[in-house]
């Protein structure tokens, strides 16, 4: 097992289709001109004044006080963590959750917390189950600070949660003293999905971010927010862990860009999911389920293959999927893919099946 990314296998043919994932999208020519010309300034200072634009927008679409800019989700996610939680305490999450399935086990190695899984449908778990995990506080027990929900549930299916179970959720957490965090690297597939507004899903939470580098299409960054008193304890994680930056508004004039211009079309990559969801589902062998969002997740077993054999198998036809399982393959939609490569896919994974 070695970590370091291997280069692109020269023997295979160019990708014509990349549905691996929405952090595949490239940025457009309109995005790189916005970035080209940001204004800028030294962000860790507060002078930058594109990041500073960012960050107040954020706030206000997310229903928070304040906002940080921070170079990826998966810092937003920790730095959550060690603002909520102290070394020792208990985090409440789905099994499936992104900080206990795919952040290196840094819950543990960084804030020193432990997590417990808390099960459900489709990547959420409701009131009730949360209820049953709390613990009668006592010397033995690990102090519980921290409810973790995912809008949408990546390996949920691109699940959305409904607005009434993530309300209950929030009013039964902190009706125990328990804060919550919403990762919401996806929240806007969700917003459209089901025509409510960043706010109101987020409404009860403590803290909440959004990613760009999914289906918005930029380069990099993500923003967390929170009240002023969390944002600014979240400063000086950020400083500790490297994540203070310097002339940072090119990168959030791609963040800008994609607020105004790609947030909307977040349907588009919805529709384009179903249809490739229809024709997949008559590939025989393949258990496909039903799309809520951008992500198309479908089971193998039938096949006799695995996942990852479907995918390189797919892969020599010029088409990237991602395995997500044994079994469970994923294929995402997002603004480099129309309706041209989601044929083009169908056809590939048709193929490699037969
Ligand atoms: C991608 C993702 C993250 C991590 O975001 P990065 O920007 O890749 O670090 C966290 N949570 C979920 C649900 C994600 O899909």
């Amino acid at each position: 097992m070695t970590f370091t990314p291997a280069p692109p296998d020269p023997a295979l043919p160019p990708v014509r289709a990349n549905l691996y994932s929405d952090t595949q999208t490239k940025p457009t020519r309109a995005m790189r001109a916005a970035m080209i010309e940001a204004e800028v300034g030294d962000e860790q200072r507060g002078e930058d004044p594109t990041v500073n634009a960012l960050c107040t927008r954020m706030a206000a679409l997310l229903g928070k006080e304040a906002a940080l800019f921070l170079p990826s989700g998966t810092m937003c996610n920790e730095i959550a963590l060690l603002v909520h939680c102290r070394p020792g305490d208990e985090v409440l999450a789905h099994p499936s959750a992104h900080i206990l399935a795919a952040e290196g086990g840094a819950p543990a190695a960084l804030a020193g917390v432990q997590v417990t899984p808390l099960d459900g449908p489709r990547g959420q778990f409701d009131p009730a189950t949360l209820i049953a995990a709390l613990r009668p506080p006592s010397r033995y027990s690990p102090p519980q600070s921290l409810v973790v929900v995912e809008q949408t549930s990546n390996l949920g299916g691109g699940s959305v949660w409904p607005l009434e179970t993530l309300r209950a959720v929030a009013v039964a957490a902190r009706a125990h003293g328990l804060a919550t965090h919403m990762d919401g690297a996806r929240l806007l597939n969700a917003c459209v999905a089901a025509g409510v507004p960043a706010q109101e899903m987020a409404k009860g939470y403590d803290s909440v971010w959004l990613d760009f580098t999914k289906g918005l299409g930029a380069p990099l960054g993500a923003v967390l927010a929170g009240s002023h008193a969390f944002i600014d304890a979240a400063w000086r994680w950020k400083q500790r862990l490297g994540g203070s930056l310097r002339q940072a508004g090119i990168c959030a004039a791609a963040c800008l860009y994609a607020l105004d211009h790609h947030v909307e079309r977040l349907a588009d990559d919805h529709e384009n999911a179903l249809a490739l969801a229809r024709m997949l589902a008559q590939t025989a062998g393949l258990a496909v389920e039903l799309p809520e969002t951008n992500l198309v997740f479908f089971d193998t077993t039938e096949t006799g293959m695995e996942a990852a054999e479907l995918a390189a198998r797919v892969r020599r036809r010029g088409v990237l999927i991602s395995a997500m399982g044994r079994h469970r393959a994923r294929a995402c939609l997002h603004l480099d893919i129309g309706r041209t490569e989601v044929a083009l896919a169908a056809e590939a994974i048709r193929d490699a099946v037969r």
